[in-house]
């Protein structure tokens, strides 16, 4: 073993030895040459002979394709970050004091990271301006960057206050994020359509309960 006392594991005859092997890629310079799409059709043949099915049937041959590209799409967040989204479309706008600018009802699509089950709902948000406000689309493009990672809803509500709270300097954030997930509804939770909601305060929002119930009224929860 070397002096810094890490070891590598290279398989160990339980099965990893392949992951290990793809970390040890990635991690490597051989990390350009490496193509994360062809990976995850390969992964999901795995998984297609694993449950029992022929992974060269005419109805799955391209399966791992899709499934990859999907993944590609639905994923998408990763490759995203707050600051190229902004991109400087910070505005000086005449706005009363202390007033809240509220963007009601954004559709997104996430994934629950327990899972990978998709789930779904709407983001409703609101912020008081300190001195300037961002470009109306941003905010939903901001929404959806941090649903199009594996995600917990409690996490994604989060994430969405933190960027804004950091990003536009404003007197106060609001988010309100409500789902539906279908890990809940597929597995034995049968309980379809349950909305799960989830809350998250920056600032003035924390400590006034008025702006708070404004809010409400006027994202009409
Ligand atoms: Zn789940």
């Amino acid at each position: 073993m070397s002096s810094n006392g890490k070891q590598h594991t290279n398989g160990n005859g339980n099965g990893h030895g392949r992951i290990y092997e793809i970390a040890e890629r990635i991690a490597t310079a051989e990390f350009a040459a490496f193509d994360p799409k062809a990976e995850i059709e390969e992964a999901v043949r795995l998984i297609l002979l694993n449950v029992g099915e022929d992974p060269e049937r005419d109805g799955l041959l391209r399966t791992p394709h899709r499934v990859a590209k999907m993944y590609d799409e639905l994923l998408e967040g990763y490759r995203q970050d707050v600051a190229t989204i902004i991109n400087n479309a910070m505005f000086d706008v005449e706005y009363g004091e202390g007033e809240m600018i509220v963007v009601a009802n954004i559709d997104y699509t996430s994934m629950c990271e327990h899972h990978m089950l998709p789930f779904t709902g709407k983001a409703h948000v609101a912020y008081i301006p300190r001195d300037k406000v961002v470009g109306l689309s941003k905010i939903p493009r901001i929404v959806d960057m941090f649903a199009r990672r594996l995600q917990v809803q409690e996490r994604l509500t989060n994430e969405i206050a933190n960027a804004l709270h950091e990003h536009l300097n404003p007197l106060g954030v609001i988010v309100v994020v409500e789902g539906q997930h279908s890990c809940a509804a597929l597995r034995g939770v049968k309980k379809h359509g349950v909305n799960m909601i989830t809350t998250a305060k920056r600032g003035d929002f924390r400590t006034n309960p008025a702006l708070v119930q404004e809010f409400y009224r006027l994202a009409g929860l």
